[in-house]
């Protein structure tokens, strides 16, 4: 059975480099890049392309910068299947897609 296809989008500029997500990808598909944002720390990013949409990094993020999307094969259209939000108040946690989608 073919694995499901994922992606992620990192809030670089949020990140801080903590390496929880390098560590929690079962995938190793996240690394650290050469260059630092405007924090000054190095930030994540996706180095490969074998993404499942496992959700691990999102769930372990202290700083909620990371959505991950499932991308249904039929339609290619991608959904988020987990944020975490407004970390300073309120915090969402959605795993899974929403209903309707
Ligand atoms: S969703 Fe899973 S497979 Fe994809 S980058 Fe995050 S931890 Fe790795
Ligand atoms: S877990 Fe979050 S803050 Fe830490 S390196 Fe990954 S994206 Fe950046």
């Amino acid at each position: 059975m073919a694995k499901i296809r994922g992606d992620i989008s990192i809030d670089v500029e949020k990140c801080k480099g903590c390496e929880l997500c390098v560590v929690a990808c079962p995938q190793d598909a996240v690394a650290l890049s050469s260059e630092i944002n405007k924090q000054g720390y190095h930030y994540a990013v996706l180095i490969e392309d074998v993404c499942t949409g496992c959700t691990s990094c999102s769930l372990v993020c202290p700083d909620a910068v990371i959505t991950v999307y499932r991308e249904d094969r039929k339609s290619k259209k991608k959904t988020p299947v987990a944020e975490v939000r407004n970390v300073t108040g309120d915090i969402k946690i959605q795993v899974g897609a929403e209903e309707g989608n």
